[in-house]
């Protein structure tokens, strides 16, 4: 019999965790490492060596032969570049070494990481600097380290180091509103974050077969199979076994690496599934949710399967997206956005609360932009995933407070009690909300707030610190008001019944999916920003780039870089896209179609000669020559309009917007006579795998 090994037994057995850290290191340099990890203290060099030195050990005895210092540049995608911990000892032999001067900093070669425009390549160095607050890890032989990444000059080139900076304000501002509250125990406040993660499993055998999904990620021709989603029948279904062994090992080989995988479902789509994990603090969820995707993509190939994290692999039934949950707790325990049951208590999270108000009201642009991709356009106002419109969502038992507060008359919740807020513990306050309104961007959730725009490929990072920054933003405006005041409690409630008044409008309790809606929006005058070019310019408002500059967590300069790699990364992925469409146009689709009618008129003519009645088969040659000679249009105009992109090329934001507005749209067109080409066409003569293949197969 085989033992069962306890996921006790092995959680987080290839994490250089606190455990490992406490058995292994002198107590001082222990102590040393965590006051680094609570406060951000630089680790001198004796520590650090003997930190790596620890390290290496610990690494080796897993069987890791390299280190590298793993990084998340701009191209969304983690880094790394894998270094032996030999060195020569002059006698044909090598001893393994790592000091702490390699742990602290790499210096890989940047000159080909996109930077928007910020560095010249006669400057193209850049260096990692370790994160010691996300742990060290081995996998695949190599010891990882997490790591920020900077170009030599200072310039953030990645998505942690700007992540980091995020936390640090919101922990520096939200101490000074605990403060006004006479808390004195709490020293630290932090972030946290749970992103849900959805995705889908097809096999490999198909997925070889369709140079779109290889490519782009996402199914570029494919006529919708008899069946979609509309029963419904997925979604929390019984699990497949093979899927279910998929999600088993997948867990199994995430909690080796101490991520805290929890909850696996099957999502509302056919072949769709979601894993979300425990929530963490910011920084590390972020470095959690990279391995996840990329774990996932393993650990899928073991099984002939193939997992796609693209927000729309499948026109027709739902996408996918990532919801971000976020959420801020202090030292002393607390979820500052647990309502709390004194009245001091819900004062302090109405004050949270309605700073959050303002921050997506103010900012709304900054959360849509953090969620816009070339994937992503594809679900944002597609009545499955939220509009591009940000609002919020808090229920009606908040709704009634915020509206008592506003009117300055006492909470009623029902017909025989009044509550006099601030005064009296307000009751019922939704812990957990069963009537979650799924339509809303930006839901209050019982004690977190949960962003539900971002795409499933996206990393959490932008968004968080976004997040983050306007939340500190708001805070900070908060605090010098009120630190100022001479009687608080009067302050505050003018302060929160003045943000309510000023900021109420960009709270919608309704369907965010519904026409309604999108004119009631305008009629608030809430931004519409419907795809990416039109949200991404934003970056560099003056009015955002203010806070960012204010709290040192974007330049002018680093804002107007992202804004760059952003709109280009736009345009090439929609340009790879038409390339793949109109190879699989041309050297597929458009044959098979030109061969299938010839050999109906072959038909034609011996039936013909034999004397036999053809209109069937001569309506049908004219039919299918009708939409082939569509498709031969369609593949001219695509072709002509991606040549044409070439007058465009004066601004990256010209450009994006060409590549949206016609190359996109011509991509449109060309799918639409494929597809229904694909529906007149016997199985055996069309060139790839269909929908029902691809989505209803594992
Ligand atoms: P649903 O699918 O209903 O939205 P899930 O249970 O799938 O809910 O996911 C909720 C996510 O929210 C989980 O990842 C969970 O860990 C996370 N979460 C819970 N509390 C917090 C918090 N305080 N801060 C951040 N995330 C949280
Ligand atoms: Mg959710």
């Amino acid at each position: 019999m085989s033992e069962v090994q306890k996921v006790s037994d092995y959680f987080a057995c290839n994490v250089f965790s606190d455990t490992v850290m406490k058995e292994r290191l002198p107590k001082n340099v222990y102590k040393a490492v965590m006051q680094t990890k609570k406060f951000g203290t630089a680790l001198d060099i004796d520590v650090a060596n003997v930190v790596a030195n620890t390290m290496k050990d610990w690494a080796i005895e897993k069987g890791a032969t390299h280190y590298t210092h793993w990084f998340h540049p701009m191209t969304g995608v983690t880094a790394e570049k894998h270094d032996a911990f030999i060195t020569p000892t002059g006698d044909d032999k090598v001893i393994l070494e790592f000091s702490g001067k390699e742990l602290i900093k790499g210096e890989p070669d940047a000159s080909s990481f996109p930077s928007g425009g910020l560095r010249a390549t006669f400057e193209a160095r850049g260096y990692t600097a370790w994160d010691p607050t996300s742990n060290a890890f081995v996998k695949d032989d190599t010891l990882y380290i997490p790591t920020a990444f900077c170009s030599y000059t200072g310039e953030i080139l990645d998505k942690k180091t700007p992540l980091l900076r995020s936390m640090e304000i919101v922990n520096e501002q939200a101490l000074r509103i605990l403060r006004l509250f006479g808390n004195t125990k709490a020293t630290r406040v932090t972030t946290t974050v749970g992103p849900e993660q959805e995705y889908f499993l097809v096999d490999k055998k198909y997925y070889d077969q369709r140079e779109d999904l290889m490519l782009t990620g996402r199914t570029l021709f494919g006529a919708m199979a008899p069946k979609g989603q509309e029963l419904e029948d997925h979604y929390f279904g019984n699990i497949k076994q093979r899927v279910s062994d998929y999600m088993k090992d997948l867990d199994c080989e995430l909690w080796k690496l101490g991520i805290y995988a929890k909850t696996k479902h099957n999502e509302v789509a056919p072949a769709q599934h979601e894993l979300a994990p425990i929530f963490t603090t910011s920084n590390i969820a972020s470095d959690h949710n990279q391995l996840t995707m990329e774990i996932m993509k393993k650990v899928a190939l073991k099984h002939g399967l193939v997992c796609l994290l693209h927000e729309k692999p499948f026109a027709g039934v739902n996408g996918s997206g990532k919801h971000n949950n976020w959420s801020i707790s202090s030292n002393d325990g607390q979820n500052l956005l647990d309502p709390g049951e004194t009245p001091m208590e819900n004062l302090q999270f109405l004050t949270f609360l309605c700073a959050i108000v303002k921050a997506v009201d103010e900012y709304a642009p900054l959360l849509r932009l953090s969620a816009a991709s070339a994937g992503n356009d594809h679900r944002l106002g597609a009545n499955e995933a939220p509009p591009a419109i940000i609002s919020m969502f808090i229920g009606d038992e908040l709704q009634g407070v915020l509206d008592a507060l506003e009117s300055g008359n006492p909470y009623k919740p029902n017909e025989d009690k009044t509550f006099e807020i601030g005064v009296d513990a307000l009751p019922n306050f939704p812990k957990d909300t069963t009537d979650r309104n799924r339509t809303s961007p930006f839901a209050f959730t019982g004690n977190k707030f949960e962003f539900r725009m971002l795409g499933s490929a996206d990393s959490i990072s932008c968004t968080n610190v976004i997040m983050n920054t306007i939340f500190a933003e708001v805070i900070s405006e908060f605090a010098d008001e009120l630190e100022k005041a001479s009687d608080f409690k009067t302050a505050l409630n003018a302060l929160l019944v003045k943000t309510v008044k000023e900021h109420k409008r960009v709270i919608f309790n309704g369907n965010g999916y519904s026409d309604e809606w999108i004119a009631e929006a305008e009629k608030r005058g809430l931004p519409n920003l419907v795809s990416t070019v039109d949200a991404i310019p934003h970056y560099t408002d003056e009015k955002y780039v203010r806070i960012f500059e204010k709290f040192k967590v974007y330049t002018k300069t680093e804002l107007a870089s992202r804004t760059e790699i952003l709109l280009e990364n736009y345009y090439k992925v929609i340009n790879i896209e038409a390339l793949t469409m109109l190879d699989m146009s041309k050297k597929l689709i458009l044959p098979a179609a030109i061969e299938y009618t010839k050999l109906i008129c072959e038909t034609i003519v011996a039936k013909n000669t034999a004397g036999i009645d053809s209109t069937l088969e001569t309506k049908l040659a004219n039919e299918l020559s009708a939409i082939t000679s569509s498709l031969g249009l369609a593949i001219k105009t695509l072709d002509e309009k991606r040549i044409a992109s070439k007058e465009h090329e004066d601004t990256v934001e010209g450009l994006a917007r060409y590549y949206r507005e016609e190359v996109f749209v011509a991509m449109q067109s060309l799918r639409a006579v494929a597809d229904e080409l694909e529906m007149a066409m016997p199985a055996k003569y069309w060139p790839i795998p269909t929908y029902t293949d691809l989505l209803f197969t594992v």
